[in-house]
C-alpha cells in the first residue's frame, strides 16, 4: 500500500472556475481518508486529480515518493470505484472481474486465483457465472469493488460508490467496505457528500467547502472541536444550533446576551468571551446538549412547536420570542406541542464562533 501527498494543489477549470484551492495534506499509508462536503465543493475533482483523470493546475501529487502529475492514470497503480460502475452486461461476473487483468496480460492462473480470492472476500463466489442483469444492486456493487480488488492497487479511490443504493443496502455496504479496509490494510480515499458515511467510515476526514479545506481530523474531533461554523453545521444531524449573541461584561463575570435571554458561561470560557467584550459572536450548541430541566442557572423558558418521536430519542423544536432551536431528548415522558417547557443549555459544551470569519474561538 502507499501514502499519497498533495502539495498545494489547485485546480482551475476553463480559466475561471476555482474547483480546488490550495489543498495541502497527506493521506497516510493504510488510512481510510474521506473527502466530504456539499455538492460542488471540489471533492470529486480532488479524487480525479489523484487518479490522473484531471490535470493539476498548480501543485504536486506524490504517491509514495513518486511525483505522479505527469504519469497517466493506468500507470499510477490505483483502482477506482465509481457511483456508476458500468459492468459489461454480456460478461459473467468472473469475466467482469478478470477483464482489467486480462488487458494487462496477466497469466491465466494468476487471474483465476485473484478473482476467486476477491470473490471470497466479497462473498460473491456463488455468483461468478452469472451475468450482471441477474444480480441485485448490492451484488453489482460488490462486483464493481471486486474489479478494483483484483488489481491489488497501491491506493483505492471510491467516488460516491453507494449513492445509487437504497438506504438499507447503503448501511450494509458501508460496513462491508469498512471491513474490506481492515482486511486488505488498504489505503482508501473515499468521496461522499454524506456526513454520516464520512463519520462512520473514515479514520481521517477532510471537510471541504467551496474548494477549500475546512478541517482535517478524526470523527470525534470534527464533532466536538469543529474548526469553524461550517464544520459545526455540516457534521451532525440534526445540525448544531447557531444563535447570534452579544458579549456583555458585568463587574466580575462576562455573560452572553441573546435577543431574549442571557447565559452565564463557565470559567473555562470566561477568558474567550472577555477578549470579545462588547462584540457579537455566534453561539453554537448541539441538540443533545440542550436538556429538559428545571435545575441549574441557565434556564430558558421555551414554547414547544413540534415534537418528533424517533423511537429511542425525540427531537423538540423549541422557540423563545426571538429565537428557535432544536433539542434532542431521551425522555420517555415527552412534552406536548404548543406547551411551555423549561430547558437548560449545557454550557460546558458550547462552541463560540467569530461572527464574520466563522472561525471557532473555543476549539483551539
Ligand atoms: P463535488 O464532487 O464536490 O460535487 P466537483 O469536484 O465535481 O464537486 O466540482 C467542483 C466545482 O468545479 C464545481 O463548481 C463544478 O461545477 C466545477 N466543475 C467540475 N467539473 C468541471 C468541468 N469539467 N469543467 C468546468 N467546471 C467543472
Amino acid at each position: 500500500m502507499a501514502q499519497v501527498k498533495l502539495n498545494n494543489i489547485t485546480k482551475i477549470y476553463d480559466g475561471d472556475v476555482l474547483a480546488v484551492d490550495n489543498a495541502d495534506f497527506e493521506i497516510p499509508d493504510e488510512s481510510f481518508t474521506v473527502l466530504v462536503g456539499p455538492s460542488g465543493c471540489g471533492k470529486s475533482t480532488l479524487l480525479r486529480m489523484i487518479a490522473g483523470l484531471e490535470e493539476v493546475t498548480e501543485g504536486d501529487i506524490y504517491i509514495d515518493d513518486e511525483r505522479v502529475n505527469d504519469i497517466p492514470p493506468k500507470e499510477r497503480d490505483i483502482a477506482m470505484v465509481f457511483q456508476n460502475y458500468a459492468l459489461y452486461p454480456h460478461m459473467t461476473v468472473f469475466k467482469n472481474m478478470a477483464f482489467g487483468l486480462k488487458l494487462r496480460k496477466y497469466a491465466k492462473t494468476e487471474i483465476d486465483s485473484r478473482v476467486r480470492s476477491a470473490a471470497e472476500i466479497l462473498s460473491i463466489s456463488h455468483l461468478l457465472n452469472r451475468k450482471p442483469k441477474h444480480l441485485s444492486g448490492g451484488e453489482r456493487q460488490r462486483v464493481a469493488v471486486g474489479r478494483a480488488i483484483v488489481r491489488q492497487p497501491k491506493v483505492f479511490l471510491f467516488d460516491e460508490p453507494l449513492s445509487n443504493l437504497d438506504a438499507k443496502l447503503r448501511v450494509q455496504m458501508r460496513m462491508e467496505i469498512s471491513r474490506l479496509h481492515d482486511r486488505l490494510n488498504a489505503t482508501i480515499v473515499y468521496v461522499t457528500h454524506d456526513q454520516v458515511e464520512a463519520m462512520t467510515m473514515g479514520d481521517q476526514i477532510v471537510v471541504l467547502n467551496e474548494g477549500k479545506i475546512q478541517q482535517i481530523a478524526d470523527p470525534a474531533t470534527l464533532y466536538h472541536k469543529p474548526a469553524n461554523q461550517f464544520v459545526g453545521g455540516f457534521i451532525g444531524t440534526p445540525p448544531m444550533n447557531f444563535i447570534e449573541a452579544q458579549v456583555e461584561k458585568n463587574d466580575t463575570i462576562s455573560q452572553l446576551r441573546f435577543e431574549d435571554f442571557s447565559l452565564e458561561l463557565p470559567s473555562s470560557l470566561q477568558s474567550v468571551i472577555r477578549d470579545h467584550s462588547g462584540d457579537s459572536l455566534t453561539f453554537g450548541i448541539r441538540p443533545e446538549d440542550i436538556h429538559v430541566s428545571e435545575d441549574g442557572i441557565n434556564q430558558i423558558l421555551t414554547h414547544v412547536e413540534l415534537v418528533e418521536p424517533l423511537g429511542n430519542h425525540a427531537l423538540l423544536y423549541l422557540r423563545t420570542e426571538k429565537n428557535s432551536f432544536v433539542a434532542q431528548t431521551n425522555l420517555s415522558d415527552l412534552p406536548q406541542h404548543n406547551t411551555s417547557l423549561t430547558v437548560s443549555f449545557d454550557t460546558d459544551k458550547v462552541q463560540l464562533f467569530h461572527p464574520t470569519t466563522g472561525e471557532s474561538l473555543t476549539s483551539m
